[in-house]
């Protein structure tokens, strides 16, 4: 079956056929840098780049473009209440990034645009749209005029009468129209701003990512994703700007993922749930955090709960023991004569649910359903270790081989029982987790100091406490 994903844009699941044969060009907007990222923030992130991971594995030659809004009003107010600049914000919330996205085991993209660094991209783009006569100015702020846009609001569906002016739509009486957004924003006094043809400014948001998706895939490209709170404003603008100026399609196909909920309560300021991966990441494994946020097809909602954690650790836990087990008895010597029933019956389990498991991705991407083909080949992978005296070696392989595949390598789930197995752990990994001791000890937080001492020494990782900090040597 060849891959279907739902595409926001015609509102149905579409054949994925590439513009440029096997090269595909992704874009998912990424974080504005003023703050450590949330769960909800982590979804989209985690689950658009497991598409792509998949992608590779079909053969796709994929280039993946993920964004850092580094100016806007969140970033300069933050920089005003640590006392810093602008980009000392953002460099260290970009830092923040790296170190919570590789908790969760999230790959890294191939670029990661700033907006800052593209200023003249985006002035240029704006400068296009101007010579279309999609623009106006007033006071020095430079508005797109949306009613020279016949297809505005082809993406959302919305009737624009009805949405409502509010938290999303800036009420600004100088716009000929509510939906009217803004390109560039005249500098306010003591704010960081960049020379234009319109006076000294900074882009606005919806802008950016037009200029910067054109820069690195094209003025057309394959997949744009986000979360699902991004198709308005957000996703529509940017339509309107990329098609405004191209006279092309912007993007192919239009992926979003449902929200997050914490206990089915939406995830807000004002209730005061909104949960950090970093606070997370001292509470659970990240192969843990990982496989719960996969653990629902990324178009419905995912509801966090202690109990769904719990499951997922469970899960997890399973999914450890099979590998461990496996890898255990690989050290031994086994036969290799792939003749007798059970072994053809486990090795036949395998090929079903590679089959099963490539069904459920092709299929709109049902990660739940992907993951499901780890546990069915775990209960069959038991039977097999309990039941067959001699176990064929191929066969114990195979299994392995496929947790590495599909598990590993496209669901992006470590095993920690094969860490710890083959002490397969690197210097990097040491040194994260070190990192996040010495955290935890600043915090007060002895258990989980604890915790990761007990399992780096179980790893053969000895700590010295020294007056400049953690050394550490390996036995
Ligand atoms: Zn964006």
């Amino acid at each position: 079956m060849s891959l279907q994903l739902y595409n926001t844009l015609s509102g149905k699941k579409e054949e994925f056929i590439p513009l440029r044969g096997k090269q595909v060009g992704m874009y998912v907007c990424g974080p504005t840098v003023y703050n450590y990222f949330h769960i909800g923030n982590a979804r989209p992130f985690l689950v658009f780049e497991v598409l792509r991971r998949y992608l590779k594995y079909k053969n796709y030659d994929v280039t993946y473009v993920s964004n850092f809004t580094d100016i806007d009003d969140k970033v300069i107010n933050k920089a005003k209440e640590m006392g810093c600049t602008y980009s000392e914000v953002a460099d260290r919330f970009i830092k923040e990034y790296f170190q919570d996205a590789d908790y969760l085991n999230i790959g890294r993209a191939d670029f990661y645009p700033r907006a800052t660094e593209h200023i003249a991209d985006i002035i240029g783009l704006i400068q296009r749209l101007e010579e279309k006569g999609f623009t106006y100015v007033v006071e020095g702020d430079v508005f797109y005029d949306i009613s020279n846009f016949k297809e505005y609001g082809k993406l959302s569906k919305q009737n624009l009468d009805e949405i409502k002016i509010g938290a999303r739509i800036e009420l600004d009486e100088r716009k000929k129209n509510p939906y009217d957004f803004v390109l560039w924003k005249k500098a306010k006094e003591g704010e960081p701003k960049w020379d234009s043809p319109w006076g000294a400014g900074r882009p606005g948001w919806h802008v950016e990512c037009s200029a910067m998706s054109a820069k690195f895939l094209g003025e057309s490209f394959d997949i744009h994703a986000g979360g699902e709170d991004l198709i308005f404003p957000h996703h529509e603008n940017e339509i309107a700007q990329s098609e405004a100026a191209s006279g092309k399609i912007f993007a192919k196909y239009w992926m979003h993922n449902g929200y997050l909920k914490i206990d089915n309560r939406k995830m807000s300021k004002s209730l005061g749930n909104i949960l950090t991966i970093r606070e997370l990441s001292q509470k659970y494994d990240g192969s843990v955090m990982r496989h719960f946020l996969l653990s629902a097809h990324y178009r419905s909602p995912l509801n966090y709960s202690l109990e769904q954690m719990e499951q997922s650790k469970n899960s997890m836990e399973t999914l450890n023991n099979t590998v461990y087990n496996f890898n255990f008895i690989l050290k031994k010597n086994l036969g290799n004569s792939a003749t007798d029933r059970k072994s053809k019956k486990l090795s036949d389990t395998v090929d079903e649910m590679v089959e099963e498991f490539n069904a459920a991705m092709d299929d709109d991407f049902n990660t739940p359903k992907a993951l499901s083909t780890l546990y069915l080949l775990a209960r069959e992978a038991n039977i097999y270790l309990n039941e067959v005296p001699d176990k064929n070696k191929e066969v114990v392989k195979k299994v392995l081989q496929f947790y590495k595949d599909f598990g590993t390598t496209i669901l992006g789930l470590k095993y920690l029982s094969e860490l710890d197995e083959q002490e397969q752990i690197s210097k990097e990994d040491i040194e994260q987790l070190i990192e996040k001791r010495e955290r935890a000890r600043k915090n007060k937080d002895w258990q989980v100091a604890d915790q990761i001492r007990d399992k780096l020494n179980s790893l053969g990782v000895i700590i010295e406490d020294t007056a400049e900090g953690a050394r550490w040597k390996k036995h």
